[in-house]
């Protein structure tokens, strides 16, 4: 059990109003960091994986009451919590604790043998003192997985979670049970104000996931400091389904991809297009799926889809769908909020969509399936990359082939094959986007090596040789210089062992006065 309270503070009325924080706070919290950053650079990694056990076993143990302040902050369905949240928190902890040492290690590359007789080194350091900013959809998982990788990096973290789902104390909670990590990573709350302080006090990364309208505008803060920014936005995602899927299956797993925490997933399936000859099929058996659902949240682990976090995304998601279905677009199912509960969007199934509909061209973040059907695999695959998002997308086909082609020809930062969201399920494999859903990438050994700096390190002997490259240059060296290259680059069999000679001659010019 957590001892502490972990107080509620509902989506309508946090317990204590978020007061933004003044630029002296900020410049405060900024001068903590870096006093712990300069104390984490004299300990070691393994101090830090201790902590993140220590961690991992704690998130373990309480789980229970960890879920039920997520419940409470997003309405998120118990199992949609335990599940995306929880378990993708643990598998991201455990990747880190087994692959963090080898990935973060000096790594010793080679040396070309014109630089004979040296080594090279590429050491990476941590930056600094990193930003990241947080959205509301999936507050646990997105926070702690990209705090930790930052903290295993080497970093001091200073962290801001979406004012929508602050979950006061439970990240403070979480920290203290390792007091290296609980001193390098502070919480901060407030609105995108209190960012735009944190952000003028020039952190040394801002990794920020959220919409793209707030990327916008982090960029342009970032770029008069020069900062670097890693963006993690908003996507659009399709679904691609040929005709010799096992139906069953592949809608079973559409509906999940679309409908996973109320839709409310950068990478929710937002548009399913189904090869013609199975369209009416798949159209059928997606409503009796959608029609079965069980809508709750604050439930034991027996509802299927939960309510909608934020009221104005849930207005949103019903202006979209009330203006396709007013340009001729039909409502299978859904279209609604519950009766009894209006924070709960019923599943809505939508079919007679044209490309030019909001819901087509715009995120949706919400449960609704827009299915269109296509004939041919270029066809699609055109519709797809004519998209402004590029996050990811699923490609059902029983033809491995046809599936791979098509995963490489979409422009977007991650495929499922026969699977759908499951990029995200694998620690190893980096996450993010294209076009207006961002760069950069978190999580595999992109991500954490996204947050260190490479060093490059030379080594040369101190020895009484001089490079022939150095002054003085003579017509003599340069003649050399010109040979070697010629011989360098030739298919000469024995350019080796010229090269050597070429070498000898130009050591022996480099020993010579002008
Ligand atoms: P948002 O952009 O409204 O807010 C995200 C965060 O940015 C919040 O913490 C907010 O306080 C902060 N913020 C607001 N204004 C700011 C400013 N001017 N400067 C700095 N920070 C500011 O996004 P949201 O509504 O919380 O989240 C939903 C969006 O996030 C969707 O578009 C979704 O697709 C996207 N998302 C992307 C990923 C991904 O990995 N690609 C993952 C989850 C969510």
């Amino acid at each position: 059990m957590l001892d502490n309270q972990l107080e509620s503070s509902s989506l309508a009325q946090p317990l204590e109003p978020l007061l933004d924080l003044s630029s002296r706070q900020a410049a405060d919290i900024f001068a903590r960091a870096g006093r712990a950053q300069s104390n984490l650079s004299k300990l070691t990694l393994d101090i830090r994986l201790a902590g993140l056990r220590k961690l991992l076993d704690y998130v373990v143990e309480n789980r229970d009451d960890i879920i039920d302040v997520l419940c409470r902050e997003t309405r998120k369905c118990r199992t949609d919590a335990l599940v995306s949240e929880v378990l993708g928190v643990l598998d991201n902890f455990e990747w880190l604790l087994k692959n963090a040492r080898k990935i973060l290690r000096e790594k010793r590359v080679s040396t070309p043998i014109t630089l004979l007789g040296k080594r090279s080194r590429i050491v990476h350091e941590p930056l600094g003192t990193v930003l990241i900013i947080a959205p509301w959809n999936y507050p646990l998982h997105i926070g702690l997985t990209s705090i930790l990788a930052a903290y295993v990096a080497g970093n001091a973290v200073i962290f801001k979670p979406s004012e929508l789902t602050p979950m006061q104390g439970l990240f403070e909670k979480l920290f203290a049970v390792d007091p290296v990590m609980a001193d390098s990573i502070q919480v901060v709350y407030g609105t995108g104000k209190s960012a735009e302080q944190l952000i003028e006090q020039k952190p040394a990364k801002v990794f920020f996931t959220g919409s793209a309208r707030t990327g916008r505008k982090i960029l342009h803060q970032c770029a008069e400091h020069l900062i670097p920014v890693d963006l993690e936005l908003g996507g659009k995602d399709q679904a691609i389904v040929f005709d010799d899927v096992n139906l069953e299956r592949s809608v079973k797993g559409v509906i999940w991809g679309a409908l996973t925490n109320a839709g409310q997933s950068c990478s929710s399936v937002e548009r399913v297009y189904v090869q013609s000859g199975i369209y009416e099929q798949f159209v059928a058996l997606a409503q009796q799926e959608i029609e079965k659902l069980v809508l709750n949240s604050g439930d034991a682990g027996n509802a299927d889809v939960g309510g909608m976090t934020a009221d104005f995304q849930l207005d949103i998601v019903h202006r979209q769908v009330i203006d396709a279905q007013a340009k001729g677009a039909r409502i299978l199912t859904g279209g609604a909020t519950l009766l009894d509960n209006e924070l709960f969007y019923r599943p809505t199934l939508i079919t007679g969509i044209e490309d030019d509909m909001a819901l087509m061209t715009q995120e949706t973040f919400g449960p609704v399936v827009p299915i269109l059907p296509f004939n041919t695999e270029d066809e699609v695959v055109d519709c797809c990359n004519a998209s402004a998002f590029g996050l990811s997308a699923s490609v059902w086909s029983k033809n491995l082939a046809r599936a791979n082609r098509v995963a490489r020809r979409l422009e977007c930062g991650a495929v499922s094959i026969n699977n759908v969201m499951l990029t995200e399920g694998n620690p190893a494999l980096p996450f993010g986007g294209t076009k207006l859903s961002g760069y950069g990438r978190q999580k595999g050994e992109e991500g954490l090596l996204g947050y260190t700096r490479s060093k490059s390190i030379l080594i040369d002997k101190d020895s009484q040789k001089l490079e022939p490259n150095w002054y003085p240059y003579t017509r003599s060296k340069y003649l050399a210089f010109d040979q070697l290259i010629k011989t360098m680059f030739s298919h000469n069999p024995l350019k080796l062992l010229k090269m050597a000679i070429i070498g000898l001659k130009l050591e022996t010019i480099a020993k010579r006065p002008r």
